[in-house]
């Protein structure tokens, strides 16, 4: 038998002869994670639970666990008759997440969560805490195609696409902790929840609206976020922004546009060849008039590669084409430079002087904190959407 895993060629032997191989050698099985109530819409919850010999009213109560409670154990429901709380959790509560291990920093204010998916695949999830509000980065695939150079997933390519319950899990587990009193500072509420973690979040469209509504969606069939506490982070794909504008549900959209003229922006954001700045901007700028939503504009500043003046200049006209300014807001990013990369963060002076350029145009700008740089944000890419 001969088999490959991440490029290494296995021994040309039987793998089950007891000697067990370094993990490195062990191929990922990629694969859909298994079904879980929260990649159910009610309806599939009814029709599950009816295999199981469960009536509709049930339905209910294992949401109210889920949602209100964001108890995650069926065995623990104990309003359901105990003979069916073991067949709960094996068909519907699989465990998703598995925790690998928490990592803190910013005094213990920014937890760093690493998790193993069912398959061997690895993501992360940020949890901030700050005076008025408390933040979960997620992330919304496995992996990234979108291979932006600067970024530490994008180099890895994709793996696969999460499912509705793995990015749920994500928020359920960070408003759990809160709730607890599990973290740092007390208990606590989770209000926001950025996807600026693993993945493109727009190429997972469908999972990624699935999993907005179940967040948005009043208990008990939904966590009651509200909307504007969640911001989808995306390089640009138009038709997705376009759609995202019907959903009828106003989250907050940040577009990672890091350069405001093709030429750089084709090398920086590759996907910039299939859709150009100015259709990215057009597409944001539709989104916050039909959503009535002030869209962010990314800028990761990166040392003489995007932070010229002029760079400023263009990027305040291109707004500015576009109409009044309330309804942009650019944020400013540090580069938190990635292992092995030439590229490194702008200087002060520098980013001072861009950050001076756009505010005497008017443009709304603010220079993003640097929460989680210590952990590495998540391979240097997870950070909060903070102004
Ligand atoms: N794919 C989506 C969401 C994930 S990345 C997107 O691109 O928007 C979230 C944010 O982190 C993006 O703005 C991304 O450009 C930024 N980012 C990626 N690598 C970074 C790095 N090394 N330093 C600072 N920000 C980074």
């Amino acid at each position: 038998m001969s088999d490959t895993a991440g490029g290494l060629k296995l021994p040309n032997q039987p793998l089950d002869n007891g000697v067990k191989l370094p993990l490195v050698f062990e191929a990922p099985r990629r694969g859909k994670p298994p079904r879980h109530w929260a990649d159910l819409d009610h309806d599939e919850r009814v029709a599950a639970l009816s295999t199981l010999g469960l009536p509709a009213f049930r339905v209910d109560q294992i949401d109210r666990h889920l949602f209100e409670r964001l108890d995650v154990d069926p065995r623990l429901f104990t309003d359901l008759p105990s003979s069916v709380r073991d067949d709960v959790a094996a068909a519907l509560f699989p465990e998703l997440l598995h925790p690998v291990r928490d990592v803190t920093c910013d005094g213990d204010e920014t937890v760093k969560s690493l998790w193993r998916l069912h398959d061997g695949a690895l993501v992360e999830s940020v949890l901030m805490r700050y005076p008025d509000r408390n933040t979960l980065c997620v992330s919304s695939q496995a992996g990234c195609g979108m291979a932006c150079p600067f970024c530490a997933t994008g180099q890895g390519g994709l793996q696969r696409n999460l499912s509705a319950a793995e990015i749920i899990a994500q928020v359920i587990d960070a408003a759990g902790r809160l709730r607890r009193g599990e973290v740092s500072g007390g208990p606590g509420r989770l209000s926001n929840v950025v996807f600026m973690g693993m993945g493109e979040p727009l190429a997972n469209y469908r999972t990624v609206v699935r999993s907005l509504r179940m967040m948005t969606e009043p208990a008990p069939r939904g966590l009651g976020m509200s909307a504007r506490g969640i911001t989808v982070s995306t390089v640009g794909l138009v038709p997705r922004i376009e759609q995202l504008a019907g959903e009828g549900m106003p989250v907050t959209l940040a577009i990672s546009l890091h350069a405001p003229d093709d030429e750089l922006r084709d090398e920086i954001v590759p996907i910039n060849t299939r859709w150009k700045v100015s259709e990215v901007l057009d597409a944001a700028w539709h989104y916050a008039e039909v959503t009535r939503r002030r869209v962010s504009i990314e800028y990761i500043m990166i040392r003489d590669i995007n932070d010229q003046p002029e760079r400023a200049d263009l990027l305040a006209a291109e707004l500015k084409r576009r109409g009044d300014f309330g309804w942009f807001h650019v944020n400013l990013i540090p580069l938190n430079p990635t292992p092995g990369s030439v590229w490194t963060a702008s200087r002060r002076s520098v980013e001072k002087e861009f950050v001076r350029r756009l505010e005497a145009r008017g443009v709304p700008v603010t220079v993003r904190d640097t929460r989680g740089r210590e952990i590495d944000g998540a391979c240097g890419q997870l950070a909060a959407l903070e102004r």
